[in-house]
């Protein structure tokens, strides 16, 4: 893929540490040549973020929570500081509220509805909003979702309802945008031990189940994300856009777990 993103310039969003699915995307882009630039969420971020920015060789990290739209606002005048145009865009931020994502979904609380959809929904659309001043025909998006959108998970509760609704704004907002030669995908990813994963209930198990389960018989990787995500950011993925991509191992194909039928 040398070359591929040569000339091209993105904006990552969710970088927390070298297991984000944020690193392996950033990874891949810089290393088919894209120049990139990084936000974090508060200070206690930025240490682990400023050495990974440097070792793709980016000095742009900048702050942004996306719950404060002022915030967004800095980040992309901050940006238009140093760059006068951006062809790509890595939103892989979500949050929940972590003693939700285990029990009942029934137990969701309004709050954490609202700080879920907020964080994890609207941000992605409050970023493009900001993005589409300084993207050209030929920009790209992509944002990260999870089957428990489409499926019950074990825990998943809020962030599945979440995750739903992030992925209909990927259509809207690829209708949207495509009239400006803009292009809004999502990839699916499997589950990651992430920081972020690691606030689900039983998420070793749900790790272990779908290694035993996909048709693959694995759990991809942050590596495997990124290279999926090298094709929808790229020219590449030049006619797909409102796409939801299944990065999974195969996971979201099967109905019945393979075993060895009993004798019945
Ligand atoms: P991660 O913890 O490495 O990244 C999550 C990021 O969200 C962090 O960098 C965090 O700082 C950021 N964030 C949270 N609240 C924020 C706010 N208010 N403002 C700005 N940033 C904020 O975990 P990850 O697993 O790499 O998560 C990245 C994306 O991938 C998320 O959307 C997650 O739901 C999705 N995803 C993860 C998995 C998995 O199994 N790990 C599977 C499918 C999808």
């Amino acid at each position: 893929a040398a070359g591929l993103m040569a000339g091209k310039r993105g904006l990552i969003m969710g970088l927390a540490n070298d297991k984000s699915i944020a690193w392996g995307i950033a990874r891949a882009c810089a290393n088919a040549g894209a120049e990139l630039a990084f936000s974090y969420q508060g200070e206690a971020l930025k240490k682990r973020v400023d050495p990974l920015a440097a070792q793709l060789g980016s000095d742009i990290v900048l702050p942004c929570d996306v719950s404060d739209a002022d915030s967004i606002d800095t980040l992309f005048s901050d940006l238009g500081q140093r760059w006068d145009g951006l062809d790509f865009i890595v939103h892989a931020v979500a949050f929940s509220d972590k003693t939700q994502l285990r029990g009942r979904y029934l137990d969701t609380t309004r709050d954490n509805f609202l700080t879920s959809m907020d964080i994890s929904v609207f941000s992605f659309t409050a970023v493009m909003q900001r993005a589409e001043k300084m993207m050209s025909p030929g920009g790209a998006a992509l944002t990260l979702t999870y089957y428990g959108a489409e499926k019950v998970m074990p825990h998943y509760n809020m962030m599945g309802v979440a995750k739903a609704a992030l992925e209909a704004s990927v259509k809207y907002l690829a209708e949207d945008l495509g009239k400006d030669g803009i292009r809004v995908n999502a990839i699916s990813a499997g589950p990651i031990k992430t920081l972020a994963a690691s606030g689900i209930g039983d998420f070793r198990y749900i790790m272990k189940w779908n290694e035993l389960n996909s048709p693959l018989r694995r759990n991809v990787t942050t590596e495997d994300v990124g290279n999926s995500a090298l094709y929808l950011l790229s020219d590449l993925g030049g006619g797909v856009t409102g796409e939801v991509l299944h990065v999974d191992a195969g996971y979201h194909v099967v109905g019945m777990k393979a075993v060895d039928a009993p004798d019945i």
